[in-house]
């Protein structure tokens, strides 16, 4: 049977949808979730992600305000803005956009967001609620990923879950909310030991390693729901014709487009081993931005002692 493809546009819009009631409802009580982006320097990838993220918020009706700083801001500098964003009310949400120029102290910059505003989840009280299992707001993608998981009806609980990568950002927190989800998890990394083996274990298996097509189809069990976390973008001829086995259309796009996206499953494999799998592009991607604007609405409802309602509160 061929393997059911898990697709994170349509659980993306499913997200904005109900976003949009309960910012409404929000916004009726007197409260617009504000969101402050800070872009350091000219990073083009950054740039776009930050674009996108402005312009998710003003479609949601969130406030939003984006400030560019110069390549050359320091730490001190970042800082002061940081402390003056934790003070400003209409501010629920401040996001960071990484990397920070190299002068830059991130953790210092990262652990000064005060951590009711931190729709990020990355500061260490946000990390630490997440280990015990009393958590609000997590990091995006890893939530997104338990999102197209359960709003696709895959069983989690009991289930084995393995993830490759052990990232702060992406592999520890998915293993940590797969765990609280009651999954019974394995954690790969590269040191791992006859890897294809472990990962042939899990009926969920998450791909968090940033290693274009790495996922081969012996590390798929056969029937397992298959969630590719990694965007690689391939740039020669050669790096498509490695990853694809048909590179036709891929080497079309090359010469179209200059690049071509590519997650760390091996895109023909999965389609025969698994049996749901997430796409690249148009799987866990197109979550991660969905999911800020999630952590940053109820931000604002949390703030203000008015956690925000569930959508069918509204209907
Ligand atoms: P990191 O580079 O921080 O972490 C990669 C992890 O993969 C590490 O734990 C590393 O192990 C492990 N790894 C690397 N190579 C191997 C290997 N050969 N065998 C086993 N494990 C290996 O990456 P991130 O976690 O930040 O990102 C992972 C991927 O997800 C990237 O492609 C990134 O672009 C993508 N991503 C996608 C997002 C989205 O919105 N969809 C958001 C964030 C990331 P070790 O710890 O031992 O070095």
């Amino acid at each position: 049977m061929a393997a059911r493809v898990l697709d994170g546009k349509r659980i993306r819009d499913e997200i904005k949808a109900e976003l949009v009631g309960k910012v409404r409802a929000l916004k009726a009580a007197g409260i617009t979730p504000g969101l402050a982006a800070v872009l350091v320097g000219t990073n083009p990838a950054s740039e776009v992600y930050v674009r996108n993220k402005v312009k998710t918020s003003a479609a949601l009706g969130l406030f939003s305000e984006k400030i560019d700083l110069p390549a050359s801001t320091s730490t001190l500098e970042l800082l002061d803005l940081v402390d003056r964003l934790n003070h400003r009310e209409e501010i629920d949400g401040i996001l960071i956009q990484l990397p920070l120029p190299p002068q830059v102290d991130q953790s210092l910059v990262l652990n000064a967001v005060d951590p009711a505003k931190d729709v990020d989840g990355l500061h260490p009280i946000n990390v630490g609620r997440l280990v015990s299992g009393d958590y609000g707001l997590v990091p995006c993608t890893p939530a997104g990923v338990i999102e197209i998981l359960k709003r696709s009806g895959i069983p989690i609980r009991g289930a084995r879950a393995v993830v490759i990568g052990r990232s702060d950002i992406v592999g520890k927190p998915v293993a940590l909310l797969l765990m609280h989800e009651h999954a019974t998890v394995t954690v790969c990394h590269s040191k791992t030991r006859d890897l294809a083996a472990v990962a042939r274990e899990g009926e969920i298996l998450i791909a968090a390693m940033g290693r274009p097509a790495f996922v081969a189809g012996e590390f798929i069990r056969t029937g397992a729901t298959v969630i590719d976390v990694g965007i690689n973008r391939l740039t020669t001829e050669e790096e498509v014709r490695r990853v694809f086995h048909d590179p036709t259309g891929p080497l079309r796009l090359l010469a179209e487009k200059g690049q071509v996206l590519a997650g760390d499953v091996q895109p023909e494999d999965v389609k025969k081993r698994a049996g749901a799998y997430t796409p690249v592009p148009g799987g866990v991607g197109p979550l991660t931005i969905a999911m800020l604007m999630a952590n940053t609405v109820s931000a604002a409802g949390a703030r203000r002692g008015r956690p925000a309602p569930k959508s069918s509160d509204e209907c």
